[in-house]
């Protein structure tokens, strides 16, 4: 049996209890790899999957990144990166440069992955964070839609983030930058 590190937190288990497609009950049952929830009626296994999430390192080229200060549940008046859920329909680089204009009223272009975040999570269970380097972007910073404030700060001057998985691609995105820099001043 597969146990993962990130879930030994989890303050209360993740349970679906009834069948989304026929609301018939659903029970636990062996699918030959693992016990999943599954359908009688249907005849049908579901899997318990982490739901997707992308979110933007955006910086102004002088050490400074974007926070934004969220104005809701979870976290309302906690700083956070510029993100949010990937939907239906779109690519996760579409999902993080959507939420950041919505957030921020910032257009970013040509965000580069840099890294993925596994947390879980009270709402979903668990989520996957995509972080996204924005370099090129444009607009005059305000705050919208689910932010009650925005900021660029520097290393120094940043307020706690409220997200685990934004605190470990920030600190991921320090030492890729670090790494970068040194590369740019020795070549
Ligand atoms: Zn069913």
């Amino acid at each position: 049996m597969i146990k993962y590190s990130y879930m030994l937190n989890t303050p209360a288990p993740f349970a679906w209890n009834f069948c989304p497609i026929c609301g018939g009950s659903l029970e636990s049952r062996d699918d030959g790899e693992s016990l999943r929830p599954h359908c009688g009626r249907c005849s049908r296994f579901y899997y318990l999957n982490p739901v997707p999430a992308a979110c933007c390192v955006v910086n102004d080229g002088n050490g400074k990144v974007v926070f934004v200060q969220r104005a809701v549940e979870p976290a309302k008046g906690l700083w956070t990166l510029p993100g949010g859920f990937v939907e239906v329909g779109e690519t996760t680089d579409e999902a993080a440069l959507r939420e950041l204009e919505e957030e921020t009223d910032i257009r970013g272009r040509q965000p580069r992955l840099f890294g993925a975040s596994t947390q879980p999570s009270a709402l979903s269970g668990a989520v996957v964070v995509l972080g996204y380097r924005v370099d090129e972007w444009e607009g005059n910073m305000t705050a919208r839609s689910d932010a009650m404030d925005v900021g660029l700060f520097g290393h120094v001057e940043r307020p706690p983030l409220a997200f685990e998985a934004h605190r470990e691609l920030l600190a991921l995105y320090d030492a890729l930058d670090g790494l970068v820099q040194a590369d740019e001043s020795t070549g």
